[in-house]
């Protein structure tokens, strides 16, 4: 079927074009899309600096209706709602046999490799390009196919823009605090860059208890939805002392803390920040080549722990019902997260005003 896409033909060459969709495999399902959320994986992306580069059509956070499966699919069916799980773990390997589903042996050749379970793809440009899928999955575009274990059914209250960032940006943030860092409650925490994933581990801290929340970021916008989010006290990171005001505010240092940034500078100064025992957690990826000088010193002298924190170590087919659930009992304040919506067509738009702080979340939304 021809669909229209956002597409990426080579690195930093965004167009929305029409292109051909396959239908579903055995294993497969078609999803009309109705809702993509924006990334600043989507970024790193379009601009070739992560594992997989384009030729590709982007986003990897989705929602929408079901309207064809393929003759093996048995626990899906046309008309459901689902969410996109862009880590569909294979749930045998000795990985996930240990519960750690984020970091599945099998997504090395699926996933990461932007193309669908069996290895191959489905998506070909008008002139017969063939096209990756973004993290195996390709959500800004009408219509995605993915394997039968790339999605999670998504209860009827909750909204399908919602339900997207769930499977990104929420999940790596509220699971960075309750998954990788099990946070004890009534603990100081300070959360580093407040992007969506940053603005998701606020409302992680303030899920687990953790107490004060501070927020530091550049950008006085940011911090702004930061303190909308849960945040106790914003940080400008741009002042000489910030390490040492967040120091201040939490009395020799927070307990927790989470970095969504994950430049060389950020990872420096969570492990300075953080008290003597406590936790740094490093959950974005500001570019794939990224490396720290690290004083052995301060971690092992002061006890601290450095954790890496991949999608919020989720188990998905657990863990992303659970978040949706709770979003249902209103303890995750997820509507305040998508600030501005976008047609496909705007995608370019999104990504500038992702890039300069002017949303929390922008979300695509499709008719
Ligand atoms: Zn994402
Ligand atoms: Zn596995």
């Amino acid at each position: 079927m021809k669909i229209k896409a956002a597409l990426a033909r080579k690195i930093n060459h965004l167009t929305v074009e029409e292109v051909e969709l396959s239908p579903p495999k055995a294993t497969e399902v078609l999803i009309q899309m109705k809702a993509a959320g924006v990334c600043h994986s989507d970024l790193h992306t379009y601009r070739g600096e992560l594992r997989a580069t384009p030729p590709l059509v982007l986003g990897h956070e989705g929602a929408g209706i079901v309207t064809a499966v393929g003759h093996n699919v048995s626990k899906i069916k046309p008309g459901d709602r689902v969410t996109i799980n862009w880590l569909p773990a294979c749930e045998t390997c000795p990985t996930c046999l240990n519960g750690r589903h984020n970091v599945c042996e099998r997504l090395a050749t699926t996933t990461f490799k932007a193309v669908l379970l069996d290895g191959t793809t489905r998506l070909t440009a008008s002139d017969g390009l063939s096209l990756k899928h973004m993290l195996g999955v390709a959500t800004m575009a009408e219509y995605a196919v993915v394997d039968q274990a790339g999605v999670v059914p998504i209860p009827d209250e909750v909204p399908f823009e919602v339900a997207a960032v769930i499977g990104c940006a929420v999940a790596t943030g509220v699971g960075a605090v309750v998954n990788t860092a099990r946070a004890k409650p009534a603990l100081p925490a300070a959360v580093i860059g407040c992007g969506g994933i940053g603005l998701s581990a606020i409302q992680g801290c303030q899920l687990a208890g953790l107490n004060p929340i501070v927020a530091v970021d550049v950008m006085e916008s940011k911090l702004t939805f930061a303190k909308k989010m849960g945040a106790t006290h914003t940080i400008d990171a741009t002042q000489k002392d910030a390490v040492e005001i967040l120091r201040a505010i939490t009395q020799g240092g927070p307990e927790y803390v989470f970095d969504s940034v994950g430049s060389a500078i950020t990872v420096g100064q969570s492990l300075q920040a953080v008290r003597p025992g406590g936790k740094a957690i490093i959950v974005g990826l500001h570019a794939a080549k990224v490396e720290i000088p690290l004083s052995v010193a301060t971690l092992v002298l002061q006890n601290k722990c450095l954790l890496g924190s991949f999608v919020g170590s989720i188990r998905p087919r657990l863990d992303l019902p659970n978040l949706m659930d709770l979003y249902v009992a209103g303890k995750l304040a997820l509507d305040d997260l998508i600030t501005k919506r976008y047609r496909l067509e705007q995608v370019s738009q999104a990504f500038d005003d992702m890039e300069s702080g002017q949303v929390a979340r922008g979300v695509l939304v499709f008719e």
